[in-house]
């Protein structure tokens, strides 16, 4: 009688001395096999874990048999009796001190050799990882991750439940709101010609929802970017995206403070205290060069504009003259910083557009007084009292300067401070650093398109005490808009929402978005907003990164179960793929010239 695989008593990784003498049935892939002085050993692996299993020739003759023919991933049903080990325990397996004698086997699936072990210690290559995905994601450690991602979903869906929220779903097929990147489109058969859009995010829908009167709304949503594609992107991921009536800035991210402190506690046992600090986007970039800052480790930004004005270094004055700022970051005990290192970041910031990156070192000189060596010493050793002033420098330190526009500046200092984080090992691991960022500006000038366009999306509201300005200074508007980051990645978005149809119209316009466009794109948004919008506001968390930092991961290919490479394709599906002909021919589309003959 074949071993009845459904009726499994224990799982791999739960036998423990206690269950010494029962019979158990146990299922799973054969992780090896081994023949060891006449024995046959079988490793047998699921999601819990690893148990030995023995097979005597003498007792066992016909499962011990049926072992010798057992390779790496065939599945298998064992049933045995579970046996001390004796002295031949393994401390490495939680199973370790015991193992089971088995009596029968079955094979339920043979398999041919994987494409690599499954097996955490000799990680494949990743192509080869997300071609072979299924067994790639056999490994306890891509098991563990998934599972964790499970609990992060759940705890904070049982948060939002608990807290008066709704899961509604929102179309995938609709048209699109502008997130900031491109469209990925869908062509229609039924209209030729016509496409949908697959959301960015379902900004507006939420929007509706609350004056459809829902109050509060939570959806564990997939949205879709076609970005060029960075490292930490993926074109399809996930967003806690939520939504609430009736509410200001404080209200949103208490809620979000609570689930945080849940999916913490229940994903990874970690407890974080609130309320989380808050700093403004000023005073973030300001002492950290980013809207991000990572504040596990100093080394802030130092403004050195005044000073530089008496100075002769005519870097600094040309900066100067050009309406820039001159910026600083001090480096502790910086004097011993080779010039291996010092180089090393001129050519990065190089790498990354910047001119150069000027340094100097505070030594001892002759008299004991602080002195400046090396580098551009000599144009700013006159100022030296008040550059250690201005700069908090002392003796032993160096400084690295960075003349320029202050948001080049803010870029090429965010640079430098992160890496000297990380050459320094300034950057604490076990540390959750959570951060809000508040008080964004509403409008960023683009110089290329010589036109203000949204930081945050166009449905944000403005501060009340910043609403006149919109006429007349917009540039200067800050918004009711927030981030929260997690040790400088940004976590999490939102903002409050503008719920009066005049100042809504009045950003399109702002925006260059002409009334035609605003009517075409966006004219059921302005519909609902004549027949009574509540003040609401709301935040879309990045899940899958969420879920990346928590299982601290460097990867978010790492976290999705299916994910596209960084070229946006699925090597497991091979998607995109070609459609046939009369597909294309349905939808009334034909490919470019151009296209066709690449295709051949
Ligand atoms: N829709 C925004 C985003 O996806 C989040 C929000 O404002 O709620 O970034």
């Amino acid at each position: 009688m074949p071993i009845a695989y459904n009726r499994r008593t224990h799982k791999n990784g739960e036998l423990r001395t206690q269950h010494a003498g029962q019979e158990v049935i146990l299922v799973g892939w054969a992780q090896n096999y081994r023949d060891l002085g006449g024995m046959a050993f079988i490793d047998i692996r699921d999601y819990t874990g690893i148990t030995q299993v023995k097979f005597n020739p003498q007792t066992d003759p016909v499962a011990h048999k049926l072992a010798g023919t057992i390779r790496r991933e065939d599945v298998i049903a064992v049933r045995g009796n579970v046996a001390l080990r004796g002295e031949n325990i393994n401390p490495k397996l939680p199973t370790g001190e015991i193992e089971v004698e088995g009596h029968e086997l079955d094979i339920l699936a043979k398999a041919d050799t994987p494409p690599f072990e499954v097996d955490d210690d000799n990680e494949a290559g990743e192509d080869a990882r997300l071609k072979y995905r299924v067994v790639d994601l056999r490994r306890p450690k891509m098991q563990k991750i998934l599972r964790l991602r499970h609990r992060l979903a759940k705890a904070a869906r049982d948060y939002f439940d608990s807290a008066g929220f709704i899961e509604i779903e929102t179309p995938v097929l609709g048209k699109s709101t502008p997130e900031g990147a491109r469209d990925y489109l869908v062509p229609s058969r039924v209209y030729p010609g016509k496409f949908f859009a697959l959301p960015q995010s379902p900004q507006l829908y939420k929007q509706l929802f609350m004056m459809a009167g829902f109050d509060r709304y939570c959806q564990i949503v997939r949205c879709f970017r076609d970005e060029d594609l960075r490292a930490d992107r993926q074109p399809e991921f996930t967003q806690v995206d939520l939504e609430m009536a009736f509410v200001q800035v404080d209200d949103v991210l208490e809620v979000v403070e609570g689930a945080t402190q849940k999916m913490f506690a229940e994903g990874i046992g970690v407890e974080v205290k609130r309320p989380f600090p808050r700093m403004t986007y000023r005073e973030a970039m300001d002492r950290f060069g980013i809207d991000r800052p990572d504040l596990r480790f100093g080394l802030e930004i130092k403004d050195l504009t005044e000073l530089a004005g008496k100075t002769d270094f005519s870097i600094f004055r040309d900066a100067l003259a050009a309406g820039g700022v001159v910026r600083c970051l001090v480096v502790p005990g910086g004097a011993d910083l080779t010039r291996k290192t010092t180089d090393g970041l001129t050519d990065e910031i190089k790498g990354i557009g910047g001119g150069g990156l000027p340094v100097t070192k505070v030594i001892a000189g002759a008299n004991g007084a602080p002195e400046l060596s090396t580098g551009v010493a000599k144009f700013l050793q006159p100022h030296c009292a008040e550059l250690l002033a201005a700069s908090g420098a002392m003796v032993g330190d160096a400084i690295f300067f960075m003349p320029g526009k202050y948001a080049d500046v803010c870029k090429y200092l965010h640079h430098v401070r992160t890496r000297l984080g990380e050459i320094l090992n300034l950057i604490p691991e076990d540390e959750w650093n959570l951060l809000w960022v508040v008080d964004f500006p509403m409008f960023e000038y683009d110089e290329a398109e010589k036109r203000y366009v949204s930081l945050h999306h166009p449905f944000t509201a403005p501060r009340d005490e910043d609403v006149h300005l919109l006429d007349t200074e917009p540039g200067k508007v800050l918004a009711k808009a927030y981030d929260l980051t997690l040790n400088g990645i940004e976590m999490a978005g939102g903002s409050i929402r503008i719920h009066q149809r005049e100042i809504q119209a009045k950003v399109f316009r702002l925006l260059g978005i002409k009334d035609e466009e605003a009517h075409e794109k966006f004219q059921f948004l302005m519909d609902a907003l004549r027949f009574g919008a509540p003040p609401h506001g709301g935040i879309a968390m990045g899940f899958d990164r969420w879920v990346m930092m928590l299982a601290k991961c460097s990867s978010l290919r790492d976290v999705i179960a299916f994910p596209k490479t960084q070229r946006a394709v699925c090597p497991l599906t091979n998607a995109p793929g070609e459609v046939s002909p009369a597909q294309l021919e349905e939808l009334g589309i034909d490919l470019r010239p151009e296209v066709k003959a690449k295709k051949k």
